[in-house]
Order: C-alpha cells, then sequence, then structure tokens
C-alpha cells in the first residue's frame, strides 16, 4: 500500500498529515509512505527526517502516482488529485458540509473519502479525534495569545517596588478548549472562573481549581448532554445567563470564550454593552469567531478594539503550533487506519456495519454515501 502525503495547499495552513513517528509506524505495518518535498516545513520537519524515517520524497506528481491513499489536514481541490488509484482512500478534516460539491467530486473520481471531523466520540475513538486533539492545543493558546497582549502580568507578585495582582480569567464553554484555557491560565498564575450550560462541567471547573459560574434557579443541560454536545438553550436560560454573565464579566481582565452548538451558529454570549463595562487593557479571545462568534463585534481572524477592549477574532489557533498539531493529527489519523488494518490484506478493510466507518464515510464505490450527508 502506498500512502501520499501532500504539501496542504489551503491559505495558512502551516500542519502536515505525517510526521517521522508515523512514517516509521506505517513501515512497520507494511506500507509505503511517499511524502511531497517540503510538506513538513511550516511544522519544522525538514525533508530529511521523513526520509530517515523511510520515506520517499518526490513531486506532488510523483508521490500521487499510483497512490492508495492521500493522508490530509485539509481536503485539497479534487482537481489537484490526479494520478491517485481507483478507489484510493482520502483521510482528514474534509469539512463535508461546507464542501459539497468536492465530494461529488471526490466520488466521481473513485476515492473513498473519510471526513476526521465526523469521529463518534466514543472511548475506542478517542485516539483518532482530531476535534480533541486539535482543540486541547487551541485552548492553550489562547490563553498563551491573551496573555501577550494584555498589558499587566497574570500571577501575583510580590515586589520591593510594590505588590502586583494576578489577572482575572473568565472562561466560557468548558469543553475542550476550555478546560485547557483553564489549565493553562491557572499555571500562570490567574485567578480563573468558568461557566457552561452542561451541569457536568462545573465538576470539572471544581477540580482544576477554578470557580464555577452557573445559571443557578433556570435548567441548562443536566449532565454531559448528548455526546458531550450542547444544545440550544430556552430563552429563560439565555435571560438568566445575560444577566450572571453581566455582574460578573465587569471584574473580569481576560475572558476566553469557546462556546459551540453543533450544526448551528455559536451561541451569542457577550454584548457590546457588556463589553463597554470592563476595565480598558483587558483581552477578550473568541475562540468561536470561524462560527459566527460569541462575542458582538468580533472580525475573524483580526483583533479589533471597542471600549479599549481588544476582541482577539481568534481562527484555527491549532496552527500557530504546527509542530504539535502535526504530530497529534498524525497519530489520530494512523490511529484510525491501524485499527481497520487487515494483515493479510496489508491495507485497511471498513467493515461497512461498523460505527466509525458509517459516521465518517462520505464517498464510497463512486457516490456520496454517507447518510448525514444526504439528509443535510
Ligand atoms: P464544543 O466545542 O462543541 O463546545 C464547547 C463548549 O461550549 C461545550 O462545553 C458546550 O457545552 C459549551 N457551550 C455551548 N453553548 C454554550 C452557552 N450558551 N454558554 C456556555 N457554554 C456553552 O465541545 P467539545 O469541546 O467538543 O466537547 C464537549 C464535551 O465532549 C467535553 O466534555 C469533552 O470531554 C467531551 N468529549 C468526549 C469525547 C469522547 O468521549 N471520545 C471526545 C471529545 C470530547
Amino acid at each position: 500500500m502506498k500512502i501520499a502525503i501532500l504539501k496542504e495547499m489551503a491559505a495558512g495552513e502551516t500542519r502536515c498529515a505525517a510526521i517521522p513517528e508515523t512514517v516509521k509506524k506505517f513501515a512497520l505495518l507494511g506500507a509505503e509512505v511517499a511524502v511531497e518535498r517540503g510538506a513538513g516545513e511550516s511544522a519544522s520537519i525538514p525533508d530529511a527526517e521523513f526520509e530517515a524515517a523511510g520515506a520517499t520524497l518526490g513531486s506532488r506528481e510523483e508521490v500521487l502516482g499510483g497512490s492508495d491513499a492521500i493522508l490530509c489536514i485539509n481536503g485539497p481541490e479534487p482537481a489537484a488529485l490526479s494520478g491517485a488509484k481507483d478507489g484510493a482512500l482520502l483521510v482528514g478534516a474534509l469539512d463535508p458540509l461546507r464542501r459539497r460539491e468536492a465530494l461529488e467530486d471526490y466520488a466521481a473520481k473513485g476515492l473513498d473519502a473519510f471526513a476526521m471531523e465526523w469521529m463518534p466520540r466514543i472511548t475506542r475513538a478517542q485516539s483518532m479525534d482530531i476535534l480533541s486533539s486539535q482543540s486541547n492545543l487551541a485552548g492553550y493558546k489562547s490563553v498563551v495569545d491573551g496573555a501577550s497582549r494584555y498589558g499587566r502580568a497574570f500571577p501575583m507578585m510580590m515586589t520591593a517596588a510594590g505588590t502586583i495582582s494576578p489577572a482575572k480569567v473568565f472562561v466560557m464553554g468548558v469543553g475542550v478548549a476550555g478546560l485547557q484555557a483553564i489549565a493553562t491560565a491557572k499555571r500562570l498564575g490567574a485567578q480563573v472562573s468558568a461557566t457552561d450550560v452542561r451541569s457536568a462541567t462545573k465538576e470539572q471547573i471544581q477540580s482544576l481549581g477554578a470557580k464555577p459560574i452557573f445559571v443557578e434557579n433556570v435548567a441548562g443541560i443536566e449532565g454531559e448532554g448528548a455526546g458531550g454536545y450542547a444544545t440550544e438553550t430556552s430563552a429563560e436560560y439565555q435571560k438568566a445567563q445575560a444577566e450572571l454573565v453581566s455582574s460578573h464579566i465587569s471584574k473580569q481582565d481576560i475572558v476566553i470564550t469557546t462556546a459551540l452548538i453543533p450544526g448551528k451558529p455559536a451561541p451569542r454570549l457577550i454584548s457590546d454593552a457588556q463589553i463597554a463595562t470592563m476595565r480598558p487593557g483587558s483581552v477578550i479571545i473568541d475562540m468561536a469567531a470561524d462560527a459566527g462568534g460569541n462575542v458582538e463585534g468580533t472580525v475573524p481572524g483580526e483583533e479589533v478594539v471597542k471600549h479599549e477592549v481588544t476582541i482577539i477574532g481568534a481562527s484555527n489557533l491549532a496552527r500557530s503550533l504546527p509542530a504539535d498539531s502535526s504530530a497529534l493529527f498524525a497519530r489520530n489519523l494512523y490511529n484510525f487506519l491501524s485499527a481497520f488494518w487487515d494483515k493479510d490484506q496489508g491495507r485497511p478493510v471498513f467493515p461497512e456495519d461498523d460505527e466509525i466507518v458509517t459516521a465518517i464515510r462520505l464517498t464510497h464505490g463512486g457516490k456520496v454515501s454517507n447518510e448525514r450527508l444526504k439528509a443535510a
């Protein structure tokens, strides 16, 4: 089996779908990995390291030629994939709902496409979960970016010239990214509080040594929420949440928002009027910027200043830690393929009735085969 790793083509992408470690592991399974020259450059992986791990380096054409699988971070334009074998696997973050036309073209090209971001949240699939691996790093980076924009220190410091009080950090949305943001802000010495709509997160916030700020008299979402995800809350809850935020936010220095609802625009959590109550020099990092933003006035990928508060529209923060995010993403891909590896055939074999396969396989046998896509 020949696995192709291309240099990512999406604007601003820095990650690579393989690292030398996964190249070696695929070789142990009997596969050959071909890497496009320069594919790892932006993730600090020189071609020589891929070569030393046993990969064959070449041009895009050489790498694609006769390949049985293409591993990627973002789904490439279908026209850029000529040369792969009929029935070749295409595995990566294929953004299925927004790239319907590309999926039709993948199917027409005979590609067997798998969208890693649709991995079900089951124990068996945890090591294949790109959303968790990338959100975790993004949560860390949001705090580091916020700290670098903030004109004051995070920890309390007692100096001969007087005492510096600790920064107050408020995390809104305590999923994978939010939990890591809390942990990182705590390590930097900030006073941390956090909120979510899912009641199970209260204990998680406390276990990290942060203070939970929760709507008490209106019911939010019981426990973990279905599949760990939030749904939209009632108008009554939203009103109570807005009041709670209003009273809390004016005392905060750094606010990190991560709230997402699958299939819906990001919930609006902070209004312009609430921003106006914050101290000049405060910083808001809106990690939901690409999904419409949790904060009024957010611009994805940009920094805007409103009422002397900096609002960072954080966009795909995992890209700003390319060496680590590539390593985790590449291992997620390896863990997925190796879990289905058939030793005799020397390639992965995907049972049609497997929960993971039905969830993430998009195209098969020349057609768009995924039920969720057909229903969308
Ligand atoms: P997410 O990115 O979909 O959302 C981020 C957070 O925003 C969630 O905690 C959500 O409850 C919260 N949120 C939504 N609306 C909100 C609102 N109006 N106000 C405040 N907060 C709001 O979530 P995620 O990071 O992908 O993960 C959510 C959960 O799933 C976590 O508990 C995580 O541990 C779990 N998870 C489990 C697995 C697995 O078992 N394989 C894998 C990944 C994640």
